[in-house]
């Protein structure tokens, strides 16, 4: 027999903090396997780091995923925002 949880927002709310906790907990171990990585299969490869957003030619690491640089040698948090741009955030 199946028991069937009532769904309260209490219910919910926990659930999704629950969530948040196994996605943050998910890329600590990614960080901290990434880490450990010599990255020694690295290849070219177009990367999207956001919808639409994608950085040609940059290097990712085969064996864990890591984007270890652009062509630019940057990662994007580096990029230089301009006076004049324009985000539609
Ligand atoms: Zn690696």
């Amino acid at each position: 027999m199946k028991i069937m949880k009532e769904i309260t927002d209490e219910f919910i709310k926990v659930s999704v903090e629950k969530c948040y906790k196994q996605i943050r907990e998910t890329n600590e171990e990614l960080d901290r396997l990434r880490d450990l990585c010599p990255h020694n299969e690295v290849k070219k490869e177009d990367y999207m780091w956001a919808p639409g957003h994608i950085v040609n030619n940059a290097s990712i690491c085969q064996i864990c995923g890591k984007v270890i640089s652009t062509e630019e040698g940057m990662y994007w948090q580096d990029y230089i925002i301009k006076e004049g741009d324009e985000y539609d955030n």
